[in-house]
């Protein structure tokens, strides 16, 4: 799609996770010679684009916002039924593209390089932001239109041509997105869309760097495929962008006002189902205020709605089938030692049923809340995209920032607390690429870098001016009109100071 429409191998559905028998989608699959026969379409597209002037780049953006603002509702409606995210979230979500839109068309009137000035006279230096190329992103569904947005825009902005593979359960809402794109007069070929499972992004994606169309990988998933990824783009000599899981820790001090954190802890728990990357792994709450934090944190979760996304729930099903099987793995991870204090778990069924919601057929899953999780465990480790959270407490702030950082993690953090000492020495101290005070793990602003450390990311960031980094390279260029040639640290005016000099 977008060069041309590729002819796809194997069809793909899509299916609504509130009824999975309703299909919202059917794609092809395109192989890995397709993917990169898009990167070349795209490479050709993409030096004619560099050559439109940014404001005008930028003036394109401005359509694009104009465009996804006009269709929010039908795009936030499709998210809604596509991925089971409550009507509420998916507007929001669609707003987070409009706002990116908002930045980043001034920035086509701005993309500042710099005159520097020189060692040497009648020498000037200049410095320059050039389009890196191809930009070949790969991104995850659970934000199925705002975080491929991160990539789209800017990356277009600043000159560059974009293959998009979008997650395979969201084919439905990168299809609408991809048109609101086109309908702004987008050249063909500037943006392209291809339809593909894993294995062939992968194979594509290597076919493409060997033949030298792909100049910047974009990857938004799992820390296990990132980690492929950063080594498939290493050896081609790229850094890639990567923007990987979380185990985002919350610690709650003993200062904390208790029923602020709760809400924070519910939304970013069991919001979206817990599935951002975003979402809250484990609270560390202080030991004196455990019994009190963990009573009130288990009533606000069973009292939580979680239902048809349509209506006004904390929470619908979970993404697709792939998740559901995966979070039923996260379950058997609960151990003798752990108490599970938000009362059922598992599938949301006639015979387990949520007060009277039975689920309706669809992916729903209970809440759950596990306390007595211990540093050692696979609960308190590893990323349990879900709606799970694990509870642990600690002593000292010293405790709660080592136990924050233990999992190896880095994408965002939170920290309640009434003590500002205490928020500064957290930030400090927390690995995280993000920090929040007295507000829930969740919620970026798309003028704010977002993106983490450890195995969340390889630092680079996203949003602001911050990610211009990741879509342009600096070019410096210097020129000498003294008609002679001038040598770089040989040819300097020296000025002898007498550094014997004493008062
Ligand atoms: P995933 O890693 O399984 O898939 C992400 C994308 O990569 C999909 O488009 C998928 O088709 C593709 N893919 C899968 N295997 C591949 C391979 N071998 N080579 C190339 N591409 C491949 O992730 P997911 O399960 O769909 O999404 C959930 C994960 O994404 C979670 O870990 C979540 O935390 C993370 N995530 C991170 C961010 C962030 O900004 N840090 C945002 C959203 C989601």
């Amino acid at each position: 799609m977008g060069g041309k429409d590729t002819a796809g191998e194997s069809v793909y559905e899509s299916t609504n996770p509130a009824r999975p028998g309703e299909v919202v989608a059917r794609v092809g699959l395109a192989d890995a010679a397709a993917f990169a026969a898009a990167c070349r379409t795209a490479k050709e597209a993409q030096r004619e684009w560099a050559k439109v002037p940014a404001p005008v780049r930028g003036r394109v953006i401005a359509s694009i916002g104009r465009l996804v603002e006009a269709n929010a509702e039908s795009l936030a409606r499709l998210v809604t039924r596509e991925i089971g995210k409550p009507y509420a979230e998916a507007l929001g979500e669609v707003r987070e593209i409009v706002d990116t839109c908002d930045f980043f068309l001034g920035e086509g009137r701005r993309l500042y390089g710099q005159t520097v000035p020189s060692e040497m006279p009648d020498k000037n230096l200049f410095t320059f932001r050039n389009p890196v190329g191809v930009a070949a992103v790969i991104t995850a569904g659970n934000f199925p239109v705002a975080v491929p947005s991160w990539y789209l825009v800017p990356a277009l902005l600043c000159g560059n041509a974009v293959v998009w593979k979008p997650a395979e359960y969201a084919a439905a809402s990168a299809e609408a997105m991809y048109r609101l794109f086109a309908a702004s007069g987008l050249p063909d070929g500037v943006l392209n869309v291809v339809f593909a499972d894993g294995a062939q992004t992968f194979a594509g994606l290597e076919l493409a760097l060997e033949e030298g169309s792909v100049h910047k990988v974009g990857f938004t998933g799992s820390s296990e495929v990132g980690r492929k990824v950063g080594e498939l783009a290493g050896r081609h000599l790229q850094s890639a962008c990567l923007e990987l899981g979380g185990k985002n820790p919350m610690v709650i001090m003993p200062d904390a006002e208790l029923d602020l954190a709760v809400e924070g802890a519910l939304f970013s728990g069991f919001g979206t189902a817990g599935q951002r990357c975003t979402s809250l792994g484990t609270v560390i709450v202080h030991e004196s205020v455990h019994d009190e934090f963990v009573e009130r944190f288990a009533r606000a979760a069973r009292e939580a709605r979680i239902g048809d996304p349509e209506q006004d729930v904390l929470a619908g099903p979970l993404l697709d089938q792939k998740f559901a099987d995966r979070y039923e793995e996260y379950l058997t991870w609960i151990q003798p030692h752990h108490q599970v204090v938000s009362g059922s778990t598992g599938k949301i069924t006639k015979d387990n049923p949520r007060g009277d919601f039975d689920g309706d057929g669809g992916l729903y899953y209970h809440p759950v809340i596990v306390d007595g999780v211990r540093p050692g465990d696979r609960l308190f480790l590893e990323e349990t995209f879900g709606p799970i959270v694990g509870v642990t407490t600690f002593t000292s702030l010293d405790e709660a920032v080592e136990l924050a950082n233990r999992p190896g993690y880095g994408l965002s953090s939170s920290i309640y607390t009434t003590d500002p000492k205490h928020a500064f020495r957290f930030r400090e101290g927390i690995s995280a690429g993000m920090v929040s005070v007295n507000n829930s793990t969740s919620g970026a602003e798309a003028h704010l870098p977002f993106g983490g450390n450890g195995k969340s990311g390889n630092g680079s960031r996203q949003s602001g001016v911050w990610v211009l980094d990741q879509f342009t390279r600096w070019q410096a260029m210097n020129w000498d009109f003294s008609g002679r040639l001038q040598k770089a640290q040989m040819d300097v005016a020296e000025i002898v100071p007498d550094l014997e000099f004493r008062l």
